[in-house]
């Protein structure tokens, strides 16, 4: 355990500069998370995480998160905002974990991330995930090295297709394929791989909705197969050890919404997780008590494009709207923020190009924003740096949490054609469960937990 960590274990403020930790999250499954990851992600202030790892997994933490990918709907994060993101945090003495989908130093620009840290002086460790190639072949049961069928394999990018490598191995993974299985196939076949060469394209591994396809490179090559990411395309005779009933496939899937997951046991079902606490995130008292009187406030601080979302949603709801606002400095904490307000007819007074203490200290001078009440939007995970940076400029800031995280705005919704039962915990979560899916498939079985539970879920599916 390093000094910082320590330091933090014991209570006691030794830190200075913050500690970074570059993990490795796995292919999907929060299960393969390694014990090392677990115990730092436990103690990290400040969660920074990709697009292929799950939010079920993140949820089991108590740090700020911050998602950095790029599902739609998302402001979206380049790589040097990334860098720079890590960097201010760590600057503020916060323990930071960069939670990357699979392992970091695999296609997970995990060396330009620690390049940066090193040019900057801020220590860090390395923890590694297991990758998608090993998540895919346990879970479908084709090992990636044989003896006598193969003993070589190579991991390969299929993205960007100027940039295509056919190695001379007996069985190839390539990563980054959605788009591209077609052009990698041809490539294949032109370095003089057979017809016959068994392929598999293996989606979401390891998920609740891992789907494989089988064929033979030249089935591959004349039919065209959907294929949607993440995906890896594996070649070579290996793969004609796939058995279509394995072990994961044979597994039952349940979506637990809310409530205890115990009866469903592991070893018949694997779990997917439908939190259900939404609807309980914000306090209806503390809105209307900032609500009310919307002029008192002469700033209006929003971090992030939900918090512009949800304030106009509640502004509305509240029989305010945008007139209300003419006399308050309104203040968008980044670009996208800036663009998100202008779907509102508002022009941002101010918008924060870059995210240090310095810096906005002396916009915010310069801007003559010192004193002010600020009202600052917000999720239920309070941005601690943003709160504190206002404040030293001698302005009272109101946190007004709008929205919860537990279930990211980002999300993509759950695809029910994978799930074969679902249990609702109660009333609240099938109402909530409602909101999201209107229909249910025929085929899946619904157990709940109680007589009311049942009724509510009677009465809204039929
Ligand atoms: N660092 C990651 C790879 C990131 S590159 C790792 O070690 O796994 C992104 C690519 O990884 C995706 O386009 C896809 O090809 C692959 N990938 C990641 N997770 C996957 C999953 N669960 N199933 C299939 N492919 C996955």
């Amino acid at each position: 355990m390093n000094e910082n960590v320590q330091g933090r274990a014991m209570g006691t403020e030794v830190r200075k500069t913050g500690f970074v930790y570059l993990i490795g999250a796995g292919p999907g499954d929060p299960e393969l998370l390694t014990l090392k990851a677990q115990r730092v992600l436990d103690i990290a202030d400040v969660i920074l995480y990709d697009d292929l790892v799950s939010s079920d997994l993140v949820a089991h933490f108590s740090a700020m998160k911050i998602y950095t990918g790029k599902r739609k709907n998302c402001h979206h994060f380049e790589q040097d905002a990334i860098n720079q993101e890590i960097l201010r945090h760590a600057r503020d003495g916060k323990i930071v974990a960069r939670l990357k989908g699979g392992d970091p130093f695999i296609f997970g620009r995990g060396g330009e991330e620690i390049e940066v840290m090193r040019q900057n002086g801020i220590d860090y460790e390395i923890i590694p995930g297991i990758t998608a190639a090993h998540g895919a072949s346990a879970y479908t049961e084709i090992p990636l090295t044989m003896r006598k069928i193969s003993s070589s394999v190579a991991f390969c990018t299929g993205h960007p297709v100027s940039k295509l490598h056919v190695p001379n191995t007996d069985t190839i993974v390539y990563y980054m394929v959605a788009s591209t299985v077609r052009e990698v196939l041809d490539a294949v076949a032109k370095k003089g791989w057979s017809d016959t060469t068994p392929v598999a394209v293996v989606q979401n591994a390891t998920r609740y909705n891992q789907n494989v396809l089988i064929g033979s490179l030249g089935e591959f090559r004349r039919e065209e197969k959907p294929v949607y990411s993440p995906a890896l395309l594996l070649i070579g005779e290996n793969i004609s050890y796939f058995i279509k009933e394995n072990w994961y496939s044979k597994k039952k899937k349940v979506l637990l919404a809310g409530g205890d997951a115990a009866q469903f046991k592991t070893a018949e079902y694997v779990r997917v997780y439908f939190p259900c606490k939404q609807a309980e995130a914000v306090d209806p008292l503390v809105v209307a008590r900032c609500m009310q009187n919307i002029e008192q406030w002469s700033v209006l601080f929003f971090s992030d494009e939900f918090a512009v979302k949800y304030f106009f949603k509640t502004l509305l709801e509240s029989a305010h709207d945008v007139r209300h606002l003419s006399k308050t400095r309104i203040c968008a904490g980044n670009t996208a923020v800036a663009l998100a307000l202008q779907q509102y007819g508002l022009k941002a007074d101010l918008v924060l190009k870059v995210y240090d203490d310095v810096s906005i200290f002396d916009l915010l001078q310069a801007e003559g924003i010192t004193r002010s009440d600020i009202l600052m939007p917000m999720s239920t995970l309070v941005d601690d740096y943003l709160l504190n940076a206002l404040e030293k400029a001698g302005n009272k800031v109101t946190a007004l949490p709008l929205y919860s995280l537990d279930r990211p705005e980002n999300e993509e919704p759950l695809d029910l054609d994978f799930i074969d039962e679902i249990y609702f915990s109660s009333v609240n979560c099938v109402r909530h469960f409602k909101t999201i899916y209107t229909v249910l498939p025929e085929r899946i079985l619904v157990k709940t937990a109680d007589e009311k539970t049942q009724a509510e879920y009677l009465k809204s599916f039929f």
